[in-house]
């Protein structure tokens, strides 16, 4: 482990060590390793922006198609100023390997833009995404590349990009997923993330033998997936007792009040200010003593530096990649499960799937008939990882990696590659 961490890996590489790691486990032939390891498709597009003011800003968009052996590519749009093609790879990547691991018909993909939406007016990130989505159209299609919200975007922003499509191809709701409810988005998208971060924190507390009622939850995030998350957690009879934001860290010991919290976040944008708890510096979140830790905020912020402090006794991913390998060796070593990113939050990309599902047949299904449908998925897919890692004697993040990698090998393999 030492030899390989002489020098700091990037995103894509912290993805693909894993990925290595199990496909050999595997004994999956070298050839092949490669073939499901690599992109299949990136773009990269120059984005320019008068602002408001006048200005002419430089802005760069990005599409990675990973992986398409198993349906047409799904993934999120991210805008941030830190947005650039390894991460947006090592983005893609992930969700080859978790629709794979929901078994859900989509191949990986993922996109953003290294814009700060925050510093814009709704005017420029309308003309933002519209120009962004003109210049990667050849790549889209409801058959062939699916959109959908992440980091810094939502359902406005997929309304935008449904209409500038359809202004070339036609009416097609199915070109992106996390749409608004009145233009064919699914009832309890917004919610499914959290909500499956809920379903396996369940399983896992009852393998990990950890009693979920009054159980104490931290979590790192409180935006869409760390927020949902925290309420069906206190609605399973969990205390969630910390959450930090990009602002502030806020602390309770005997359990903070979600709903007043959303009601305060819903104002103040932040959490920063909520009177019912004492201050926390937000860089101390991982150091609280707790029963669940849930990260759910930005990839790589749990590493052999931050990993120090962590008494817990599970870990959920809520974000994607948030523990590079060297600190999920470290945590393995302490004896602290993790329950990995392509397992815990596969809830926002498995509904999706419901929601463009319904847009193909036109037939909409209520909140808890999605629901209902999620929580078999979740529960299959944990089942399944769970079994893997009896068997073979892996960590979570080990057989997760292994049940996806399989399901791509063998469609892979029948298409005739
Ligand atoms: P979001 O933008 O709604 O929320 C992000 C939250 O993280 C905010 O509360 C923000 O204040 C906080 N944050 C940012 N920097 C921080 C810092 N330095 N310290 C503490 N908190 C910080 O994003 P989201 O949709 O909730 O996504 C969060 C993570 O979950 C991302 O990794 C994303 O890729 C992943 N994810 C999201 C979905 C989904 O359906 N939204 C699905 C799967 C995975």
């Amino acid at each position: 482990m030492a030899e390989t961490y002489r020098r700091k890996m990037t995103a894509y590489e912290e993805v693909n060590w894993q990925y290595n790691k199990a496909a050999d486990l595997l004994g999956i032939p070298e050839s092949y390793k490669s073939i499901m390891r690599n992109c299949y498709r990136e773009l990269k597009v120059q984005i320019p922006l008068r602002r408001d003011n006048g200005k002419l800003e430089e802005y760069f968009g990005f599409r990675v198609q990973h992986n398409g052996a198993r349906g047409p590519y799904k993934g999120g749009i991210r805008y941030h100023p830190s947005v650039n093609l390894d991460e947006v790879r090592a983005l893609a990547s992930l969700m080859t390997w978790k629709t794979a691991l929901v078994d859900i018909p989509f191949g990986g993909a993922k996109g953003g833009v290294n814009c700060d939406p925050h510093s814009m007016t709704d005017n420029e990130l309308q003309y933002l995404t519209r120009t962004f989505t003109r210049k990667i159209d050849m790549a889209l299609g409801i058959y062939r590349d699916i959109p959908a919200p992440d980091v810094n975007t939502n359902a406005k922003v997929m309304a935008w990009m449904m209409d500038e499509y359809g202004r070339k191809n036609g009416f097609s709701p199915a070109i992106v997923t996390g749409k608004p409810i009145a233009l064919g988005g699914s009832q309890g998208r917004e919610s499914a993330t959290g909500l499956g971060v809920c379903f396996v924190a369940q399983r896992a507390c009852r393998d990990y033998k950890i009693p979920m009622n009054g159980a104490k939850v931290v979590i790192q995030g409180f935006g869409n997936v760390g927020s949902w998350a925290a309420r069906f957690l206190v609605e399973a009879g969990a205390k969630v007792i910390a959450i930090a934001d990009a602002e502030a860290g806020i602390i309770n010991n005997d359990g903070l009040n979600i709903p007043s919290l959303l009601a305060h976040v819903k104002d103040k944008k932040t959490i920063a200010g909520f009177p019912s708890a004492d201050n926390l510096p937000k860089d101390n979140i991982f150091g609280v003593p707790c029963d669940i830790l849930i990260p759910a905020a930005l990839n790589g912020v749990i590493t052999e530096t931050t990993v120090e402090p962590i008494k817990t006794k599970l870990i959920i991913e809520g974000a994607n990649n948030p523990i590079n390998p060297h600190a999920d060796h470290i945590l393995k070593e302490r004896g602290i499960p993790v329950v990995p990113d392509i397992l815990a939050n596969a809830g926002g990309v498995t509904v999706s799937y419901f929601e463009w599902t319904q847009n193909l047949q036109q037939m909409y299904w209520d909140e808890k008939e999605v629901q209902k449908k999620l929580e078999s998925k979740m529960d299959r897919a944990y089942t399944e990882v769970w079994e893997m890692a009896q068997k073979h004697n892996v960590p979570l993040r080990m057989a997760a990696f292994m049940v996806a990698i399989k399901r791509v090998q063998e469609a892979t393999l029948l298409r005739g590659v």
